[in-house]
């Protein structure tokens, strides 16, 4: 930390030279004038701090682009809290414009800093669990026959997906004979479609499936709860000693399955499916999504990178989850804090099959402040942080205002009587507030009923 922190200095005093001399090379030489030289120097120094912050203080190895985006953000807010403090002290404190200007410094370093660190150049890596992250390597020595077959359920959540699971049911029904022909999995394995309160005949659909199929079995939702809790109803009812949860839509690669099992064989109980790349998405989802995941790292919520709800879990994994008896339901969050022995396999995400996405943006929104919440009493903790500040500075202003009042002849009528209560009262305020929040943070945490500990085995 101190470290990165030093190399974030030192790349700031070199990019305040590169800037700086840019500036005079473009006015002395090319003999533009001062703002276009202006200009110039400011691009070469972002461009510059950014290359350099990316490849040597926080040693990224994401997207540019997206990386470079984050930057300018971070920069952005930066700058606007520099600017703000330059502009209080100026105009508050009759301090010398120069002494303003260095205070800026402060706020600007520290929120870039973190705002970098947190934010921006969040490697891949470390967004990921920390632990496991690599894919899990398969020991050698498991051949076809050294394992009994398993008996394996797939649960399907599915809402309004007529258009797709005829061909979903297709070709689940060939990897199924595969599967069985080699022995990994019993012929009494299934998949369940959970019907989350469909309106387009999908359960007739799943009804006719049923009966043509073997190994296809229904459930239907009284009414439609959304996609987690859909899902959370098949994993909670079906049987089977392992269940992979997979989208009826086809974007994840149902080939993925094969790993899954032969990693649940190699004895990880549960075996994440994380997208290679996310090129099927459009640009504007994959920087928000990536951009989400790194926020959320950044409060402390554990949750793999790149994972939807395409995963393996064994049945004790399955029966912790059951005593999770959370109401705002966010499993992405949840299958972490399981524990168990976990590995990634990888895949590529498809285009959805057929019919529309079922997420639109507001739904979207709905769901990323639901793992923020859910997970997180940050944002009630700023509270509380923001009021300390804002209590601390009506200190320093109070003291400010008397040694005016004494020392000089500058004080101004009224002023104190009525500027500092505004702070002060603001301060307290804001300080009870997020005091509350603390009991409510609580509160929260208790009505959730989480299990304190759960049991792998015992022997
Ligand atoms: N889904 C569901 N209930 C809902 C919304 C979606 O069960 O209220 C199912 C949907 O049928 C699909 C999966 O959840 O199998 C993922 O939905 P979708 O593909 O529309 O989301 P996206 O892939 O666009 O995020
Ligand atoms: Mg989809």
């Amino acid at each position: 930390m101190t470290m990165t922190f030093g190399r974030y200095l030192l790349v700031g005093v070199a990019n305040t030279v590169v800037g700086l001399g840019t500036i005079y090379i473009a006015m002395y030489f090319l003999r533009l004038n001062i703002v276009h030289a202006n200009a110039v120097g400011y691009t070469i120094g972002v461009l510059f701090s950014f290359l350099l912050n990316k490849s040597w203080t926080f040693k990224s190895d994401d997207h540019l682009l997206f990386s470079f985006l984050r930057f300018i953000t971070v920069l952005a807010v930066a700058y606007i809290a520099n600017l703000s403090t330059v502009l209080f002290f100026d105009s508050h404190f009759h301090v010398n414009a120069y002494l303003a200007q260095a205070a800026g410094i402060f706020p600007y370093t520290i929120i870039g800093f973190l705002g970098n660190k947190y934010f921006t150049f969040r490697n891949q890596q470390h967004a990921a669990l920390s632990g496991n992250q690599q894919p899990a390597e398969l020991p050698e020595n498991l051949t076809q026959t050294s394992w009994p077959p398993i008996q394996l359920s797939i649960v399907v959540p599915c809402y309004n997906e007529v258009t797709v699971l005829p061909e979903t049911t297709r070709q689940l029904a060939d990897l199924f004979q595969t599967l069985i022909a080699d022995q990994k999995i019993t012929a009494d394995s299934g998949v369940y479609y959970i019907d989350d309160g469909s309106r387009d005949g999908t359960w007739r659909l799943i009804e006719s499936l049923a009966e043509q199929q073997q190994f296809v079995h229904g459930i239907k939702l009284s009414r439609n709860r959304g996609h987690q809790n859909a899902l959370l109803a098949g994993l909670l009812t079906v049987a089977g000693e392992a269940i992979i949860s997979v989208d009826a839509d086809l974007q994840d690669d149902l080939s993925a399955i094969v790993k899954m099992i032969d990693l649940y064989r190699a004895g990880y109980d549960i075996v994440y499916g994380v997208r290679d790349s996310r090129q099927s998405d459009t640009f504007f989802k994959r920087f928000t999504a990536q951009s989400y995941y790194r926020l959320l790292n950044a409060m402390g919520v554990e949750i793999i990178y790149n994972h939807a709800d395409y995963r393996l879990m064994s049945r004790p994994a399955v029966e912790a989850l059951r005593e999770f008896g959370e109401v705002n339901l966010f499993l992405r969050g949840i299958i972490p804090q399981l524990g168990f022995s976990h590995a990634l396999t990888f895949y590529e995400r498809a285009e959805r099959y057929a019919g529309e996405s079922k997420y639109p943006l507001k739904q979207m929104l709905a769901f990323a402040w639901q793992g923020i919440t859910s997970f997180s009493v940050l944002p009630l903790r700023c509270i509380t942080g923001i009021g300390l500040l804002v209590s601390l500075f009506s200190f320093v202003i109070s003291a400010w205002a008397i040694s005016v009042r004494l020392f000089t002849q500058d004080a101004i009528p009224g002023w104190a009587s009525t500027v500092l209560p505004i702070y002060f009262l603001g301060g307290i305020q804001l300080l009870c507030l997020g005091i509350m929040g603390e009991y409510l943070a609580k509160i929260y945490s208790e009505t959730k009923r989480r299990p304190r500990y759960v049991i792998e085995k015992t022997i």
